[in-house]
């Protein structure tokens, strides 16, 4: 099956279609060897570009995200939207938007929803991934918490994915850019390429990690 534009359109988010595709291309290659990962699926966007390409493999796509909306997406702040609040509950409710999409897009057979913090996901996880897409809460505490909790999960040579690098102070929040440094400097990751915010690193094959690790 091909990725279904027509509906990707339709799904809120701020993923780009060139990120996209390139989450496509990259999970289309990486699920062949492992289940893959996603951080912060909000309504669903990035989950079907990912989804779309673990079906394509028989491979599972596990997307943490705990629905309340991240910092920026509350009331009053830069990226609320009142669509996505409920009045009942007074919170901000993605999963409802997230559980069609995924419905709509053919991928409950593939998409493992988990409705929770990612540190919490991670507390007893086990399992190698050969993909993490991060793309979580944009504070320096969410996003490095979210590079601890996962970053050690991933198999060598698969990839680490985050979203929104901003290189320039003036365009956008600096610490998903901190995180991607981290990783770098931690001589785990080897840089593969920025598609437009989207960076991609690799993980070393094993023989290639130092023995002395940088402190996190
Ligand atoms: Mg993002």
């Amino acid at each position: 099956m091909k990725l279904d534009e027509k509906l990707i359109n339709t799904v809120k988010g701020f993923l780009d279609r060139q990120e996209g595709k390139a989450l496509y291309e990259i999970a289309l290659e990486a699920s062949r060897r492992g289940p893959c990962l996603e951080i912060g699926s909000y309504c669903g966007k990035s989950t079907i570009y990912l989804g779309s390409a673990c079906r394509k493999n028989n491979s599972v796509l596990f997307s943490i995200d705990h629905h309340r909306g991240s910092e920026e997406q509350q009331p009053g702040e830069e990226y609320f939207d009142p669509e996505l609040y409920d009045r009942k509950t007074r919170r901000v409710d993605t999963f409802k938007e997230f559980r069609n999409t995924i419905e709509k897009a053919g991928l409950e057979d593939t998409v493992v929803p988990m409705v929770c913090r990612s540190e919490l996901a991670a507390r007893l996880w086990s399992t190698s991934l050969s993909l993490v897409f991060i793309d979580g809460g944009h504070s320096y505490a969410a996003a490095y918490t979210d590079y601890n909790a996962w970053a050690g999960h991933i198999m060598p040579n698969g990839y680490l994915l985050i979203h929104d690098i901003f290189k320039d102070l003036e365009k956008g929040g600096q610490a998903p850019y901190h995180v991607y440094k981290l990783a770098v400097a931690s001589g785990l990751f080897k840089e593969v390429s920025m598609i437009n915010t989207l960076g991609v690193l690799r993980r070393m094959p094993s023989g290639a990690i130092p023995e002395t690790l940088p402190q996190k």
